[in-house]
C-alpha cells in the first residue's frame, strides 16, 4: 500500500484500557502455555494499532511541522503515551510471571522476557506526568529547529538548507553561512538551555522517583543495554582517546595541508577539498534512478526491498520549509512498511541517506516477519552496523553517482568515519558528566563541553565565534535533548562497519552472507550476540577497536589525497 494512502485513526485511549486490561486477565487466569501464547498474539495486534497511528503521525507530523492535524495528533499522542506505557509495563509483568514462562520462552525466544524484564524497571505509573512532560519538551525543541528561516544567499533557509553553503569552495560563504547556522543557536541560546534545564531535572527526577542513583542507568535500561554497562563505555572511550584521536588530528592537519590554509577555523572543516567537496551529479531523481539500479545489481533481496520502497512512497528524502530537520527511518507495523525521511539538500549527504538510512530501512524489511514486535528492530548499536556497513558495501557503485569523483568521496566517507569517533565520544562523555551532576548551569555545562572538545577534538577552532567558543557547539546535537545517550551507538556500529568494510574487500560473497544474517536477526538478540552473529568482533574487546581501525586508516594514508 502507498504511504499517501496509510489510514491514521486516532487510538481511543479510554476504549484501549479496557480492552487492553481485559486480555492482560485473560492471560493471567489462562491455564495452557498455548492459551497464553494465543493472548500474546491478541495483545500485540492492539499494540499495532497504537504504534501505527504514533508513527503515522509522527512522520507525518515531521514532513510538515506547520500541518495542524497533526499537530494536535502529535499533542494528543505525546500526552497520552505514557497510558500506553502503563499498558505495556502490566503485560510485561504479567509475562515475565507467568508459570508458563520456560515453555513461552522456548516459543517466543529468551530476549523477549528480557526486555521485559529490564523495561519494567523503567516505569511506574508515577512517572506518567514526568514522560509526558518529557515528550513536550522534545517537541518543542524540534520545532524551534525546525522553525529557523534565515535569509541567506536571497532565500529563506532553514538549518538544512544552509548545508551546501557550509561546504562552498568559497571561503567567505562557508564563513558566513556556518555563522548564520550557529548564530541562529545563539539567538535562541536561554530556549534551548531553559528545554534542557528541564530535560535533565525531569529525567533525574524520574531516575529517583524509580530507585536509581541518576539518570545514567535507567537511560541505559531504556535503550535496553542488557549486556554492557557505564563502566565498559567509559574503557571503551579511552580506548577512543588513546587510538582514534592522533588518527583524527593527522587527518586534520592533511585536511589544512591540502586546503593550503594557515589556520583550520570551524568554519572550514566541512571543506575538505580545494576542488570542493564531491557532489552527487544529476537532480534528486538521478539519484533515486541510481539508487534503483544498485540495489538491484547488489542483491535480489535489495532489489525487492527498493522496488517497494520507491513503488509505495515509503521515501519523503527533499527539502522543503517547514519540513523537520535531519533523516530517520521509521517502521510503520500494521503495513510491515519502513519509511526514509530525510532533507536532500545536493550534499554527498544525499547518496548517504540512500546508503545508510536504505540500511535501516533494508534490516526492517528483512524482519518484518517476526510475530513479536520487540524483534523488528534491535538496540541502537546494532541498528547503526546495518546502516553504516551499508554505506561501506555499496561502495563499487559510488561512480555512478559522483562520476570522476567517486574516488574523491570514498575518501572523504572513511576519513569522515574515523573523525567521527572521537566527536561520537564526545557527545558520550558530555552526557555521562551531565546526568552525574544534574545540578550543573547552563553556563557550567558550556565549560565542561568546551573542556571536553579540547579532549576529544583539540583542532576545532573558534576564534571569533563567541557562542562557540564558550561551548554551545553541543545545541545542536538532537540527540542530547532528545534521545540521550543515545551517541555512543553510532561509534561502535561503526568499528563493526570498519569489520565489514575489510570483509567485503576480500571476500563479498562470505561477507554479504554474513549481513544478511545480522539483518534477518532483527532485535531478537542482544547487541554482543548479534555481533557474533554477523561474523563480527566487540568492539568492547581489548585490541578490536585498534584492528578494525587499521586498515581504514592504512588505505587513507597510502592514498594520495592531494590529487583530488
Ligand atoms: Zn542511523
Amino acid at each position: 500500500m502507498r504511504f499517501s494512502e496509510m489510514i491514521y485513526q486516532r487510538p481511543d485511549f479510554d476504549k484501549l484500557e479496557s480492552d487492553f486490561r481485559q486480555k492482560v486477565r485473560v492471560f493471567v487466569n489462562s491455564d495452557s502455555d498455548a492459551k497464553q501464547a494465543g493472548i500474546i498474539g491478541e495483545i500485540n495486534l492492539s499494540r499495532e494499532d497504537v504504534d501505527t497511528a504514533m508513527s503515522l503521525a509522527r512522520i507525518r507530523q515531521t514532513i510538515d511541522t506547520r500541518d495542524v492535524f497533526y499537530d494536535g495528533e502529535s499533542v494528543f499522542l505525546d500526552e497520552n503515551s505514557p497510558r500506553y506505557q502503563a499498558l505495556i509495563d502490566e503485560y510485561y509483568r504479567a509475562l515475565t510471571t507467568s508459570p508458563f514462562r520456560q515453555e513461552l520462552e522456548n516459543r517466543f525466544g529468551k530476549r523477549l522476557f528480557a526486555l521485559a524484564e529490564s523495561a519494567q524497571k523503567t516505569f511506574k505509573p508515577e512517572i506518567m506526568d514526568d514522560l509526558s512532560m518529557e515528550n513536550r519538551l522534545c517537541t518543542e525543541y524540534m520545532k524551534l529547529l525546525a522553525s529557523a528561516e534565515i535569509d541567506f544567499d536571497g532565500k529563506k533557509l532553514n538549518l538544512s538548507g544552509l548545508g551546501p553553503y557550509r561546504e562552498s569552495a568559497d571561503r567567505k560563504v562557508r564563513r558566513s553561512a556556518t555563522e548564520a547556522y550557529f548564530g541562529f543557536l545563539a539567538q535562541n541560546r536561554e530556549k534551548l538551555d531553559s528545554i534542557y534545564d528541564s530535560l535533565v531535572s525531569i529525567r533525574n527526577r524520574m531516575a529517583i522517583k524509580l530507585g536509581f542513583k541518576n539518570f545514567i542507568p535507567l537511560a541505559y535500561l531504556r535503550m535496553s543495554r542488557l549486556d554492557y554497562d557505564a563502566h565498559m563505555v567509559r574503557n571503551y572511550r579511552e580506548s577512543i582517546l588513546k587510538t582514534i584521536v592522533p588518527v583524527a588530528n593527522a587527518l586534520r592537519e592533511n585536511q589544512r595541508v591540502r586546503l593550503n590554509l594557515e589556520r583550520l577555523y570551524y568554519y572550514d572543516l566541512p571543506f575538505r577539498f580545494k576542488s570542493g567537496n564531491p557532489k552527487p551529479q544529476g537532480s534528486a531523481k538521478d539519484i533515486i534512478r541510481e539508487g534503483r539500479a544498485m540495489y538491484h545489481a547488489l542483491s535480489k533481496e535489495t532489489g525487492e526491498f527498493i522496488d517497494r520502497m520507491l513503488d509505495e512512497g515509503l521515501m519523503d528524502l527533499e527539502t522543503r520549509p517547514g519540513k523537520a530537520g535531519g533523516g530517520y527511518c521509521s517502521w510503520i507495523p500494521k503495513y510491515k512498511a519502513p519509511f526514509i525521511f530525510s532533507n536532500f539538500n545536493g550534499t554527498s549527504g544525499d547518496v548517504d541517506v540512500l546508503t545508510h538510512e536504505a540500511g535501516h530501512a533494508f534490516q526492517a524489511h528483512m524482519s518484518k516477519d517476526f510475530e513479536i514486535p520487540e524483534y523488528v528492530w534491535p538496540t541502537m548499536e546494532a541498528a547503526e552496523i546495518h546502516s553504516m556497513s551499508m554505506e561501506f558495501i555499496t561502495w563499487p557503485w559510488m561512480d555512478r553517482y559522483f562520476g570522476p569523483e567517486a574516488d574523491k568521496y570514498r575518501f572523504m566517507h572513511l576519513s569522515d568515519a574515523l573523525v567521527f569517533i572521537p566527536y561520537g565520544a564526545l557527545v558520550d562523555e558530555f552526557q555521562h558528566v551531565v546526568y552525574e551532576n544534574p545540578g550543573l548551569s547552563p553556563a557550567e555545562r558550556f565549560k565542561m563541553w568546551r573542556e571536553l572538545e579540547r579532549k576529544y577534538l583539540p583542532y576545532r577552532d573558534f576564534s571569533g565565534n563567541a557562542y562557540l567558543e564558550e561551548g554551545g557547539f553541543w545545541q545542536c546535537q538532537r540527540h542530547i535533548y532528545e534521545s540521550p545517550f543515545y551517541y555512543i551507538d553510532y561509534t561502535l556500529a561503526q568499528v563493526c562497519a570498519f569489520q565489514y568494510w575489510e570483509k567485503f574487500q576480500e571476500n563479498r560473497e562470505s561477507a554479504w552472507s554474513d549481513y544478511l544474517k545480522l539483518c534477518h536477526a532483527g532485535g531478537s538478540a542482544a547487541f554482543l550476540e548479534l555481533v557474533k552473529t554477523g561474523g563480527l568482533e566487540s568492539p568492547f574487546e581489548p585490541g578490536v577497536l585498534e584492528k578494525a581501525v587499521e586498515p581504514a586508516r592504512e588505505w587513507l594514508s597510502r592514498t594520495d589525497s592531494s590529487k583530488f
